[in-house]
């Protein structure tokens, strides 16, 4: 590919704010980054158009990012894949063939994440043509810190969303600050945008003493980090007062699968999943299924107010842990709200859910709030008691 004097166009799919990220690995690598459109119904659209019927929501809005991609001049289109136990791993020969079929002219090129850093190194190099490397461990690095700092950026937005006083004021910030990560390439850029981008959502004006809800957001990865595909869904909560936190992010999934063990701190998501998924599922069953599991577990402990689990429609490994679910209700008392997205997800009836939900979180805290009060409250003859010794 390096041989050729023009740059080449390289377009990955859309998943929430990733495109951030691997653009600037792109450019890094002197390979030019072509964003497609951010996902929208048209996307969706040609998509559901040109897919099997029953596949899950992902397939069919990746192959519309890379139908768009194409359309707006891509030379590759990058599809991330992994030898699963779902059915992630016939999406790329399933994709490259409908392309073909649809008689789009773009090289098509897959980056197995799960061959961990090796993977991804021996991508770049067959991006480049070139075995550089220092440049590529640069790239990688400051990929790497991009992500992280996104997922940094995301936590402070969620709590200052919560709170707010005036209505999407902290994502208004939050953009502004997704603009200063976007345009830092260098480590100590990055340093200093994040501190800026994270000061900038801290300016955001609150009400301190909000009831505010907490939320743990668990599914299938897409779905849970895609704001097209999970309909804006921490956006609605933080609207009603509910702060959200999600184990399953791009950060999490880079400390177990690229980063090596030297190089990372603490337990990771997985290896939490492994522990606390035990009793309920002993095995990876493919998707995130595991790690949903385990999320509700660690819910649980923590006694929040609440868990919503998404997922795609059809998707197999995440209609097995919904399954598993009823029998976690039994040992722990978190409420769990479980949303499935496809096509045909109204917005109406999706909003209604959720704040039947937020609804139901409320009125248990309160209950709850008003046993603690009573318990602690003196009984009648210790305030007489108290009386007669005055
Ligand atoms: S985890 Fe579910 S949604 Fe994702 S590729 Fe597998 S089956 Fe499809």
């Amino acid at each position: 590919m390096a041989k050729n004097k023009k740059k080449i166009k390289v377009a990955f799919p859309h998943m929430g704010t990733i495109s951030i990220a691997w653009a600037s690995a792109l450019r890094k690598i002197g390979v030019e980054p072509l964003v497609p459109p951010y996902t929208s119904k048209r996307t969706l659209s040609l998509g559901t158009k040109n897919s099997p019927e029953a596949i899950c929501l992902p397939y069919k809005l990746i192959l519309g990012n890379f139908i768009e991609a194409i359309e707006n001049g891509a030379d590759y289109v990058a599809m991330i894949t992994s030898p699963g136990i779902c059915r992630l791993g016939e999406y790329g020969n399933n994709i490259k063939q409908t392309l073909e079929d649809l008689g789009y002219k773009a090289n098509y090129i897959e980056l197995s994440l799960y061959d961990g850093f090796k993977g991804l190194y021996r991508f770049l190099v067959q991006l480049t043509g070139r075995n550089n490397p220092i440049q590529i461990i640069r790239t990688l690095n400051i990929v790497i810190r991009k992500i992280f700092a996104l997922d940094e950026l995301d936590q402070a937005l969620s709590y200052y969303r919560a709170r707010e006083v005036k209505q999407d004021e902290a994502e208004k910030n939050y953009k502004k600050a997704l603009n200063l990560i976007k345009n830092a390439d260098k480590t100590s850029d990055l340093k200093k945008a994040l501190k800026k981008g994270l000061a900038l959502i801290e300016s955001t004006k609150i009400d301190p003493n909000r009831d505010v809800l907490y939320v743990d957001i668990t599914g299938e990865i897409y779905v849970v980090n895609d704001q097209f595909s999970n309909q804006n869904l921490e956006q609605e909560l933080g609207r009603m007062g509910v702060q959200t936190r999600k184990s399953l992010t791009v950060s999490s999934f880079l400390k177990d699968a690229i980063i090596p063990k030297a190089f990372r701190k603490g337990e990771t998501h997985l290896e939490r999943a492994n522990r606390l998924a035990k009793p309920y599922l002993t095995r990876d069953i493919g998707g995130d299924a595991l790690e949903c599991v385990s999320d509700v577990a660690y819910a649980n402990k923590r006694h929040i107010d609440g868990i919503i689990h998404v997922s795609p429609f059809t998707c197999m490994p995440e209609i097995m842990s919904q399954n598993i679910f009823p029998a976690m209700r039994e040992d722990g008392s978190v409420p769990i709200l479980t949303l499935i997205m496809d096509e045909q997800t109204g917005r109406a009836g999706y909003i209604t859910r959720l704040e039947a939900f937020v609804d139901l979180m409320r009125r248990k805290k309160r209950k709850e709030k008003a046993k603690l009060d009573l318990d602690a409250e003196p009984k009648e003859e210790e305030k007489t008691e108290e009386t007669a010794k005055k």
